[in-house]
């Protein structure tokens, strides 16, 4: 399903949370501020 795929590509992203800059799911440190603090880009839940 394509919607599948498209949820993949949103797990393969990191978000700094200093910055918010997106660095590849591989990433240890953002390529930016070079913060360790990164975070995957997931969908959170509402309640
Ligand atoms: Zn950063």
């Amino acid at each position: 399903m394509r919607s599948q795929i498209a949820e993949l590509r949103l797990f393969k992203t990191k978000i700094c949370m200093k910055c918010n800059a997106r660095n590849g799911w591989k990433a240890k440190k953002c390529r930016k501020c070079n913060s360790s603090s990164l975070r995957y880009k997931a969908k959170e839940k509402r309640a």
